[in-house]
């Protein structure tokens, strides 16, 4: 069996590791907010090249929170317009929608399946407040184009940036390059904690601080509340678990570069294949292709005990409690989602697994 993802096997690597900083963590009699999450904060800002990082309790919060802090800070309010891709995980549209705010859907490129920044500016109107772009399958989806539309109208820029953990776009890393960032350390992502937890990232100051308030109900210190806030905390035992993770992040990075450049080279029909965009140094959390006659395909990985997931098979607009957005004409998005496959990508798979997975590819019709 050639499983999607095999989180058993990729944190064996770090037992020994992970099992002393939970006893650490279950040494120190404290659980929330204390040393581990201090220190993983500053070595991830450190990692991202940012001044600030607010650990948080998951990618879906970090999201909310941005918003919801610009809303506090009178640069946002209920109704505005946040530009957003039709083709994201459900988070990204839930978070704006959550805040009164409202997303404006717009079509990525086909190849790199990331926000399209030519399609942006007509979608601008005197509500538009922010991009929010996603830097899906783990290549940053920001470009020049975007950061001076960015600039040009006054859009606050926000990554998504829950599967691009140190990815690069002209030297600057994910989670750096727009003015604040979100980010989700879910055990399937490629920095993952053992359970929930997220962070925010930025330069911005009156942000940082209205963020690290929030995620703790709004206290500034105790008992006394500045804002009504949330109880969105990162728990010492995930920050122990990240803070051993992310030593080898960089490794593992390299080590799905490796398989990525394996597929690249060994599917043969060319025009199937991601894109990487210029300037860009992709960090592979999915290696998504298109396919014709998709359920074909599947049907020959399930023989050959391959498994493979579809990220996304329905895009948000389609969803029954979003069908309000479907004001506009999605159609390229939709036939996008029924064409993507993401075959297996993650440290441990072998390149016999990838032989075996480019052959199948390869013998589709
Ligand atoms: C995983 C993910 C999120 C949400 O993160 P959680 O930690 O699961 O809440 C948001 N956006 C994208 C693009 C994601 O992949």
């Amino acid at each position: 069996m050639i499983k999607f993802l095999d989180l058993k096997k990729i944190n064996k690597k770090y037992q020994e590791e992970l099992k002393i900083a939970a006893n650490r963590v279950i040494d120190s009699g404290w659980y929330i907010l204390g040393n581990e999450l201090k220190s993983f904060e500053k070595e991830y800002a450190s990692f991202c090249g940012v001044k600030y990082c607010i650990g948080v309790a998951s990618g879906l919060d970090a999201l909310k929170l941005i918003l919801r802090a610009y809303i506090e800070n009178g640069e946002m309010e209920s109704g505005d317009e946040i530009i957003v891709p039709t083709n994201t995980y459900i988070a990204t549209v839930m978070a704006i929608i959550d805040n009164g705010l409202r997303p404006v859907l717009v079509e990525p490129n086909f190849k790199t399946y990331n926000l399209d920044s030519n399609k942006i500016e007509s979608k601008i109107t005197k509500k538009t407040k922010g991009i929010l772009t996603v830097h899906l399958y783990g290549q940053i989806s920001i470009d020049d184009k975007m950061l001076d539309l960015s600039k040009k109208y006054n859009l606050k820029l926000i990554e998504d940036a829950a599967q691009s953990h140190g990815a690069v776009y002209n030297g600057s890393v994910s989670g750096g390059i727009g003015e604040v960032a979100a980010h989700s350390f879910y055990p399937g992502k490629n920095l993952g904690a053992l359970g929930d937890a997220g962070a925010v990232t930025t330069n911005n100051k009156s942000i940082f601080e209205i963020i690290k308030s929030l995620r703790n109900y709004g206290s500034e210190s105790k008992y006394i509340y500045k804002y009504r806030g949330f109880n969105s905390r990162l728990d010492e035992i995930q920050a122990a678990f990240l803070n051993v993770k992310l030593k080898y992040l960089k490794n593992e990075i390299e080590i799905r570069r490796k398989i990525a450049a394996e597929y690249l080279k060994k599917i043969k029909d060319k025009n199937i294949l991601p894109k990487i965009n210029d300037h860009n140094s992709h960090v592979w959390h999915l290696f998504v292709i298109r396919v014709k006659n998709r359920e074909k395909l599947i049907k020959s990985f399930k023989k050959n005990n391959v498994e493979t997931l579809i990220h996304y098979p329905i895009p948000a607009h389609l969803n029954e409690p979003y069908k309000s957005l479907k004001i506009g004409n999605y159609k390229k998005t939709e036939i996008m989602s029924s064409e993507i496959i993401s075959l297996p990508i993650s440290p441990v798979v072998s390149i016999r697994e990838i032989n075996i997975i480019c052959d199948l590819v390869n013998q589709h019709e």
